[in-house]
């Protein structure tokens, strides 16, 4: 089978206009906003930022998670509010039906809230439903858009979204925080290709509600538990593998090797980063083994779409140069796939 590099991606963005919004939110009062499966910063900070901000026309708003977000995200203001539907499903379920619009954050599908059931409980409400988003390639299924797949993060779309429906007086220094969190985290600190002048400008006016941008950057960076830096210390040593031929580097942690460390949810997050920060490398992986499957990260320098590749090959998706999926087969064979795909790539 040859293999396709994928360079025919174009950008999309969809906003839908001022109107429409605010008649699907003057409608409601009973709001729901939803995220990703293994919540991230943006999916908290995002969907906690949209909370305060609807909060405020003085609706009743329930943000909803599928399961727990990572322990550094506790600080979080309101983060006490936010039901996990793995730990309360019944509570939910009461919810629904008294929802009456629902927003979808940092999260291109309902197949992305997992496999608990959480999916088919939102797809088979009739409440109107809002994506705001920017992964690539959302589902068309919604009432009304705020998407832009070349946005940094969702974080920088909520405080658009409020720049469009004229809310930026009601952003405080708890949205200011929420929104700054995912910004942070989503761009590598600023670093990432997604940076634009206007994430700048963003960026800037939320420090001017003096939020401790220091702080955040310790509460969400400098957490790590005496375990997870030997972890860490472990997978780089022993588990990193450097192919200089293909441009490419993989970790591979088995469940056994996660519990020796006494893995906990967030612990390996940033290891791909440092797989791909050796000079030459164009594209790195992790896999990670759990119970049922095989998480999969993909990082990139440049123009190698990992999108493309973890649809392709990995059942997932995500971004330009940086996207995730799951296996259901053994690790090893997750890892020779990947060195099969890397060999292909021609890099
Ligand atoms: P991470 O490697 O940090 O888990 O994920 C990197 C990016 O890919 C994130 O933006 C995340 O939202 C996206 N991503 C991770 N896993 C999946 C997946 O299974 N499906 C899709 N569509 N996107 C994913
Ligand atoms: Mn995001």
């Amino acid at each position: 089978m040859p293999f396709f590099v994928f360079k025919s991606y174009h950008p999309m963005n969809k906003f839908s206009d001022k109107k429409t919004l605010l008649s699907l939110l003057n409608k409601a009062k009973s709001v729901l906003i939803l995220s990703h499966h293994n919540p991230d910063a943006d999916a908290v900070g995002s969907s906690l930022a949209l909370y305060f901000l609807i909060k405020k026309l003085k609706k009743k708003v329930t943000v909803v998670l599928p399961n727990a977000f990572p322990e550094f995200l506790n600080w979080m203001p309101a983060s006490d509010k936010i039901i996990l539907f793995e730990n309360d499903k019944e509570k939910v379920k009461q919810i629904l039906p008294k929802t009456d619009l629902i927003f979808l954050l940092d999260c291109n599908s309902f197949r992305r809230l997992g496999t608990d059931g959480l999916n088919e409980l939102i797809t088979n409400i009739s409440a109107p439903k809002i994506l705001i988003d920017h992964h690539r390639m959302p589902e068309r299924y919604f009432n009304a858009f705020y998407f832009d797949d070349k946005a940094s993060s969702t974080c920088e779309l909520i405080y658009k979204f409020a720049k469009h429906l004229n809310w930026l007086n009601n952003i405080d220094k708890k949205i200011a925080q929420c929104i700054y969190t995912g910004l942070v985290t989503d761009t590598g600190s600023f670093k990432y290709d997604s940076v634009s002048p206007e994430t700048m400008r963003i960026a800037a006016h939320l420090l001017e509600y003096n939020i401790h941008h220091t702080q955040i950057q310790q509460n969400v960076f400098d957490t790590y538990s005496y375990d997870r830096l030997k972890l860490v210390g472990y997978a780089l040593s022993e588990k990193l593998r450097y192919f200089p031929e293909f441009k490419a580097a993989y970790i591979a942690l088995s469940q056994k090797e996660l519990k020796k460390f006494n893995y906990k949810k967030g612990d390996t997050e940033g290891l791909v980063n440092s797989a791909l920060s050796i000079k030459d490398v164009q594209i790195s992986a992790l896999f990670t083994e759990t119970d049922k499957l095989v998480r999969v990260s993909l990082r990139s320098k440049g123009s190698l779409d990992v999108n493309e590749i973890a649809r392709q090959y990995f059942n997932g998706g995500g971004h330009k140069n940086a996207a995730g999926g799951q296996m259901t087969i053994p690790l090893d064979e997750v890892t020779k796939l990947f060195e099969s795909i890397v060999q292909k790539l021609n890099l």
